[in-house]
């Protein structure tokens, strides 16, 4: 059966290709009923951050792109790396080399003057022995000297590279701690991955983990290389194109399945399909119909489809989301004020994130601090009394609720020679403090009677 694995090395934030990634290759696992896997590639001591581990960790989870396996950490595996490497020294698959990095670079030197490709010149391949002293020495793969490595690419199609160009990988420095070729072809033999979806970065690094897989005896896998993503400028994505990290999104208001939804339009298609739901996609998703050319972003797409999942989500999954950026505002929606999937229903059709939302939301849950400057030219004098009239009104009313609201405001207005939106626009300021808010019968209900009194009384002194 399918196994998959995402296998981020935690040197930064969990970035949108990366994520993309993860999402190819669980969708790749999620649509053949196979296995996915997180495997965190922290190898390099220096660049991994705790930090950065719990970013990756978050943003999956937040993207709800669920592992049935893992997360592995290769630094606990090291015992493991270790005694696969002595196997493969008893072999004569792997030797030792000596060289020095002086040793190395002068000889690089010379062949650079000879206008040769630099390449370990195989030195140390045939020792029979150690140097005197026993110097210290890294671990090399011993590779096939000629024949062709195929790479059968699920996205980019056959690939060929000539044994004569590999030459032979360090498979453990002279610290003894393996290197990143090394351990991803160990585990990818141990968790049995059937499929490897990576970054096309890592095409170079292909045949020569093919060689090592071969040596080992373990069966090659499926490889699928995915082409980087783009700045819309068409420079290769980084922060100055904006947010690149997934967290971030996720802060600046997008809904997972928006960000989700934008990335596997990163490079996948169905048709011209825009709009997918995540069941749709574990149905329809190929890795081979990834497209090989780079694809580039496009934040108005990003923006339009997150307006379209708060247009249509079930209003109480969006008020989950939306109950965060809230509390950032010092709210708890749930301690006083109304039902928060309610507001969401009376602001969805308006609001392109949730950070807008919730800007949005706050006449609801808390007294406003100043009117709006632009919006107090409709708090006119002549305002005041048909305000004071709903004031009378709203007292009473036996029933507080949008139609009766709607009928009151008609009312009032009528009996003060005013069209409804004559008396709406000042009755929105007093309320909103600003001359925008969605309908006002359903503002009022929202707000609240007490709210409403406080306010009103409040715009008439
Ligand atoms: N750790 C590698 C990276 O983050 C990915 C290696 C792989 O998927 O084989 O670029």
């Amino acid at each position: 059966s399918v196994r998959s694995r995402f296998a981020p090395s935690p040197t930064g934030y969990l970035h949108i290709g990366g994520a993309r990634t993860a999402l190819f290759a669980w969708l790749h696992a999620r649509h053949h009923g196979g296995t996915f896997i997180l495997r965190i590639e922290d190898t390099d001591r220096e660049r991994s951050t705790v930090e950065s581990v719990n970013a990756i960790l978050e943003g999956m989870a937040w993207l709800g792109l669920n592992y049935d396996e893992g997360p592995f950490y290769q630094t606990h595996r090291f015992a493991h790396y270790r005694a696969v490497l002595e196997r493969m020294l008893d072999a004569g698959q792997a030797y030792r080399c000596y060289c020095t990095q002086e040793d190395l670079a002068a000889r690089r030197e010379s062949q650079l003057a000879r206008k040769e490709k630099p390449r370990y010149d195989g030195r140390c391949r045939n020792l029979t022995a150690p140097p005197p002293g026993n110097p210290p020495s890294v671990i090399r793969f011993r590779n096939p000297l000629d024949g062709d490595v195929v790479v059968d690419d699920l996205i980019r199609g056959r690939v060929a590279f000539s044994n004569t160009e590999l030459d032979d990988l360090v498979l453990a420095r002279s610290d003894g701690t393996p290197t990143y070729n090394f351990t991803v072809v160990v585990d990818d033999m141990d968790m049995g991955v059937t499929c490897v979806i990576r970054g096309d970065d890592h095409l170079n690094n292909t045949p020569r983990q093919i060689n090592i897989l071969r040596a080992l005896g373990a069966p090659v896998p499926q490889y699928a290389h995915v082409p980087m993503i783009l700045g819309p400028d068409g420079a290769r994505l980084s922060k100055r194109h904006g947010a690149v990290s997934v967290l971030q999104y996720r802060d600046e208001g997008f809904l997972p399945e928006a960000l989700l939804n934008y990335l596997v339009r990163l490079g996948w298609s169905h048709g011209d399909q825009e709009v997918f739901s995540l069941d749709e996609l574990v149905t329809l998703f190929e890795v081979e119909h990834v497209n090989r050319a780079a694809a580039a972003v496009n934040p108005d797409k990003l923006l339009w489809l997150n307006q379209h999942y708060l247009k249509t989500s079930d209003p109480d999954h969006v008020a989950r989301h939306l109950s965060p950026f809230m509390g950032l505002h010092g709210i708890d929606p749930a301690l006083d004020g109304p039902p928060l999937a309610q507001v969401v229903l009376a602001l969805r059709e308006r609001s392109k994130t949730l950070v807008e939302m919730a800007q949005k939301a706050l006449p609801f849950y808390r007294e406003f601090q100043d009117y709006d400057p632009a919006s107090l030219k409709h708090l006119t004098p002549d305002a005041i009394e048909p305000l004071l009239a709903l004031h009378t009104r709203f007292e009473q009313l036996a029933d507080w609720q949008a139609a009766a609201l709607h009928q009151t405001v008609e009312d009032v207005a009528a009996q003060h020679g005013r069209t409804f939106g004559q008396l709406a626009q000042p009755l929105r300021v007093a309320l909103c403090g600003s001359a925008v808010s969605p309908a006002i019968d359903i503002t009022l209900e929202l707000i609240g009677r007490g709210r409403v009194l406080g306010r009103l009384e409040r715009a008439v002194q």
